[in-house]
């Protein structure tokens, strides 16, 4: 499947002798820094952008009509983004993040395990979902792995320790409650679950979900709403930098933030966490980006640069 191909890890690109030749040639034209980067493109970015296939991904399991299908919409309030400052080399050591890759590749495969129900504080949701595909088949779960990874490496390289939900090494899930106290215990720094949304066409964008004041239950969010919020803030501005796409038309008034009381990631965590959903794959333009391997990378590079942001203080 897509997700465990070679394309996930730019720094340790597959290097063909003329591709060897090219950054030979490059290293005599261009200063250093500059060449850097564009090695990284040459090699790593942009040799993967075709949609790749989970199995078992089909029109009948994937997605629900209007909004990401693990978890239903909610209530949303919104606010305007803040800017970011970026990192150097080592500026996350000893800060621990944890990424959650929406979904499970194998989730499909496991439709009673994942529909059983857990506690969310508030109420007993499902263990987790498929998640949705693009209208070509391309897998909202391939999709979160594959940024995931990338995002890893970028934190990686600034000294954080990164630890992922899942990494398509189970048969299904973490169910959404087992997301949360991953981050809690690790214990996470900050947590970012990454998706992309399965909306109506024409419904374009991304936002970042961001946790309501829930007190209820097993779930107590007061102490993380407001540096949740100054992480998704900071998510949201540098992600609509990096990849030059404009905040939801269809939720969070234009701002691209989104408060929700309703998802059990967000209400059983008891360390700063947002869900960023990147697009929706159910556009055909929004998913023209999302399964361009140069995008996911831009995609990548704004959720690390607002981690890198929050997390620096
Ligand atoms: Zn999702």
């Amino acid at each position: 499947m897509s997700y465990v191909g070679p394309d996930f890890d730019p720094p340790r690109p597959r290097r063909s002798p003329l591709r060897r030749t090219l950054t030979v040639v490059l290293a005599a034209l261009v200063p250093g820094a500059l060449l850097g980067w564009l090695a990284f493109e040459t090699l790593g970015g942009a040799d993967d952008g075709g949609p790749g296939r989970a199995a078992g991904a089909t029109s009948s399991t994937a997605g629900s009509a209007g909004g990401d299908p693990d978890d239903k919409p909610g209530a949303s309030t919104s606010q305007s983004p803040t800017a970011s400052a970026p990192g150097g080399a080592g500026a996350l050591a000893g800060k621990v993040v944890v990424i959650d890759p929406g979904h499970n590749p194998a989730n499909f495969a496991h439709t009673a395990e994942i529909n059983s129900k857990v506690d969310i504080g508030t109420h007993k949701k499902e263990c987790d979902t498929t998640g949705t595909t693009t209208n070509s088949g391309y897998t909202e779960a391939a999709f979160t792995l594959d940024v995931a990874h990338r995002l890893r490496t970028l934190l990686e390289r600034q000294g954080a320790t990164v630890k992922l939900t899942q990494d398509a090494d189970r048969p299904y899930g973490p169910c959404i409650d087992e997301r949360a106290r991953i981050g809690n215990s690790a214990p996470a720094d900050a947590v970012v679950s990454v998706h992309a949304d399965g909306a109506a066409s024409g419904q374009r964008g991304f936002h970042v979900i961001l946790p309501g004041a829930v007190h209820e239950g097993g779930a107590d969010t007061r102490a993380i709403v407001a540096p949740s919020r100054e992480l998704g803030e900071l998510i949201a501005d540098d992600f609509a930098e990096s990849t030059d796409t404009s905040p939801s038309n269809y939720v969070g008034d234009g701002t691209g933030l989104v408060t929700r009381e309703d998802l059990g990631g967000l209400n059983l965590s008891t360390v700063p966490k947002v869900f960023i959903e990147c697009g929706n794959m159910r556009d055909s333009k929004d998913a023209a980006l999302l399964t361009s391997g140069a995008w996911r990378q831009k995609a990548a590079q704004g959720i690390s640069e607002g981690i890198v942001s929050f997390l620096r203080g």
